[in-house]
């Protein structure tokens, strides 16, 4: 079954192990789901008001994709990640996972949030192998093994999360998501408490990964630098309520290095993006 060294693709179901793990096993087994919201709106009942986060949203992500969903604070970026994540039912239209109707969470779509959200009495080793082994997935230790080795961490496997940098702790998150084989993967700002050196290396790192096991994935962030380096689409919301305003095939070939980012190209997009998320970052400002 794991012979061919070619990637399979999508069918959204999870491939029990048959022995022992590999690198190549897993890359093999990896596969992007796609992701389709259909004029998705999502209403909040706030202070006896019903507040509209998102309105008529409708997005498809393909298979294996790369987007990032980009916009100003309160436009609606976690409502819309929750609701693809399986968290949230939306209150009008609908939310697909490989064609058929997503109705809450599910395995095949792992969440990265901001905040590591790590269980402090477990080991790095322990929290990476929590998911596997709740899944009765075969040798966990030895899946969250090959997980740690690839975010750089096997040295570190024993130790506890909080003697670890933030840095090190956001890539244990990510050993963890990954570790079940989510066929999609949703991040919100999961960078967005790291320093700025940290923030560039974890950047370049996530995209080795991505690159390495191909899923689905979609990350959301305000930062115009981090989803124009990162991603294949930039999708920029507008606020108030949110909605899609406006999405950027990014061109840039892979794989990519940072020096990218003082490409021509790259400031061409960052130039238009930017003017967008200004006019959407002031209506929240001074509503
Ligand atoms: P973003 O992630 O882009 O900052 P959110 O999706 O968190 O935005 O929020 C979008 C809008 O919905 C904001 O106006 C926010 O105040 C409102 N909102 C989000 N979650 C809730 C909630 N649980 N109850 C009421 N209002 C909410
Ligand atoms: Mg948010």
């Amino acid at each position: 079954m794991f012979a061919s060294s070619k990637r399979l693709q999508s069918t959204g179901e999870i491939t029990p192990f048959a022995g022992p793990p590999s690198r190549e096993r897993l890359t093999v087994v990896q596969r992007g789901s796609s992701l389709e919201l259909d004029h998705v709106s999502v209403v909040f009942r706030r202070a006896g008001e019903d507040v509209t986060a998102v309105r008529d949203v409708s997005l498809t992500v393909a298979p294996g994709e790369f987007v990032a969903l980009l916009g100003p604070s309160g436009c609606g970026k976690s409502t819309l990640l929750n609701v693809l994540a399986g968290f949230r039912r939306p209150d009008m239209g609908a939310v697909r996972l490989n064609g058929k109707p997503h109705l809450g969470p599910t395995p095949l779509c792992g969440v990265i949030f901001q905040k590591y959200a790590l269980f402090p009495w477990m080991t790095v080793l322990g929290n990476v192998a929590f998911g596997p082994r709740r899944l009765r997935i075969a040798n966990p230790k030895a899946v969250a093994r090959d997980m740690l080795d690839m975010v750089g961490l096997s040295s570190v496997a024993n130790a506890w999360p909080s003697t670890l940098s933030g840095g090190m702790q956001q890539r244990v998150a990510i050993a963890r998501a990954l570790a079940t084989r989510p066929s999609a993967l949703m991040m919100d700002e999961p960078f967005g408490a790291l320093d700025a050196q940290t923030r560039g290396l974890m950047q370049a790192e996530l995209l080795k990964i991505w690159m390495q096991l191909r899923p689905t994935l979609v990350f959301v962030t305000h930062d115009i630098d981090e989803a124009i380096f990162l991603a294949d689409r930039v999708v920029v919301m507008r606020t108030l309520p949110g909605a899609i305003g406006a999405e950027f095939e990014i061109a840039l070939p892979r794989p990519r290095d940072p020096a990218v980012m003082e490409t021509a190209q790259f400031l061409n997009y960052r130039r238009a993006i930017a003017g967008i998320i200004r006019s959407e970052a002031l209506k929240v400002f001074c509503p």
